[in-house]
């Protein structure tokens, strides 16, 4: 049937297949903070692969306990069997977690670890008598990525949209992001705690008997590094408390040191009964994603279940024995190299780097968190392209990887990354914004 043509059968979702077809961008290795592009020159990481390479690229100490383990144990299942890496991975998993939450799932991606939650919510609430509360809460503006809970409480429309009928009895809260009175705020936005009283406008709509759980990124990231203002989270759990509403905290970006704590569960002070994970779990060596459940959650499930069956769910590649070595010796890293703290010891100087660009052509808002931000530029008007992507493409030939979503530039660079990359990175920033018009 001819000679294979890669570039022709690769679906890219979510790209001009076309475009990209005419001017491939392909890295073909990778070490600590830089890729190596298929053209040959290094490319500075600002994004951590995609949200997820948090102690930099290719670590020594987990690439050797991936091909360790990669001899030793090449796959066992997790339910009816298992292996005891899985349980020493979900006992050092449930250590960084908020106290309670130690109670773990494994799944191979963020969406399943959405999608693990939501059916955990909905089988807790029935598992204690609740069987009315089948509604989802989600937020506008969420990212939960693409499975089909997913993307019905994910709050991005042009998501759905083409699918159908999704997951029914979903409701959306409104988003965080006030630019109005937040514009260019600094860590947490001293305004917009107020709009979680939109939590209370779904209660009496619906009824809180309806409604089994809330789900919200604690920091919205894959649509533009959103926040949440002070108070604001701390308000959402008081009023699912009042009205017996799991909370679920999609920490599938920021979990494992990207706002400076293992989790940002911590960071705000706000124990969710949910947590979501992936990315970082992993350090992105091998596919991983889990859910740290409440025990009280867990057990109320286990202790109610019809005989034989606890939870209906679960994932030929569950706690994978690969991705399990992957977790551990990323666990390692992490502690080794402090590399949670050491977030926090940057983010002073992150966001003086990110609050630079105030000023420079078309930029209309930064915000920043840890070691995430976010540059939003002025769309273009009546453009095809928007002028962060063109800021994204300029920035890869100048040897910088940005991630762009919409108007706006989303930076979660390798946690080990040292000042002068931070200098780096912003003034090719800022030299670039000057060639956009
Ligand atoms: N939730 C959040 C908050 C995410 O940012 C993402 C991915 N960016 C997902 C879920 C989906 O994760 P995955 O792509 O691994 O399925």
């Amino acid at each position: 049937r001819g000679e294979p043509n890669d570039l022709a059968a690769f679906w890219m979702p979510f790209t001009d297949n076309r475009g990209f077809k005419a001017n491939p961008r392909m890295f073909v290795a990778a070490d600590g903070m830089h890729y190596t592009a298929a053209a040959g020159h290094k490319v500075l990481d600002a994004t951590g692969g995609l949200w997820c390479v948090n102690a930099g690229h290719n670590r020594a100490p987990i690439v050797e306990a991936v091909r360790k383990a990669a001899g030793e144990l090449d796959f066992a299942p997790t339910f009816q069997l298992a292996h005891p890496r899985a349980f020493e991975t979900a006992s050092r998993l449930a250590m960084l977690m908020p106290e309670g939450l130690d109670r773990i799932f494994f799944t191979n991606s963020g969406s399943e670890s959405v999608d693990t939650a939501l059916k955990i919510a909905l089988a807790y609430q029935r598992s204690i008598g609740q069987g009315s509360r089948t509604r989802l809460i989600g937020r506008e503006r969420g990212y939960h990525g693409v499975g089909f809970g997913g993307i019905s409480v994910g709050g991005i429309v042009g998501n759905r949209r083409q699918f159908g009928t999704l997951l029914t009895g979903v409701d959306h809260l409104r988003h965080t992001h006030d630019p109005a009175r937040n514009a260019y705020s600094r860590g947490q936005p001293a305004h917009g705690a107020d709009l979680a009283e939109d939590l209370e406008r779904l209660v009496a709509l619906h009824g809180a008997e309806t409604i089994a759980a809330v789900i919200v990124e604690p920091v919205a990231g894959s649509t533009g590094v959103l926040v949440p203002p002070q108070g604001y989270l701390q308000r959402l759990r008081q009023i699912c408390d009042a009205h017996g509403i799991l909370l679920i905290f999609d920490e599938v970006i920021t979990a494992f040191g990207r706002v400076g704590k293992a989790t940002a569960a911590e960071r705000f002070g706000v124990t969710p009964d949910l947590i979501t994970m992936a990315k970082g779990l992993t350090n992105a060596a091998v596919p991983m994603g889990a859910v740290a459940a409440r025990r009280e959650v867990h057990d109320a499930i286990v202790d109610n279940a019809a005989p034989g069956i606890e939870l209906f769910h679960g994932y030929t590649y569950s706690g994978h024995p690969l991705a399990c070595a992957a977790a551990l010796a990323t666990f390692d890293l992490y502690a080794a190299e402090d590399l949670f703290e050491r977030a926090i010891a940057l983010e002073d100087y992150w966001a003086d780097a990110v609050h630079s660009l105030k000023g420079a052509p078309h930029v209309i808002d930064c915000r920043s968190i840890g070691l995430i931000g976010g540059i939003e530029l002025e769309p273009r008007p009546a453009a095809p392209t928007k002028r962060a992507m063109e800021v994204f493409h300029k920035a890869f030939d100048a040897g910088l990887l940005v991630r762009v979503t919409g108007d706006i530039i989303a930076l979660s660079p390798p946690l080990i990354l040292e000042k002068t990359h931070i200098d780096e990175i912003f003034g090719k920033l800022s030299d670039l914004l000057r060639t956009v018009s």
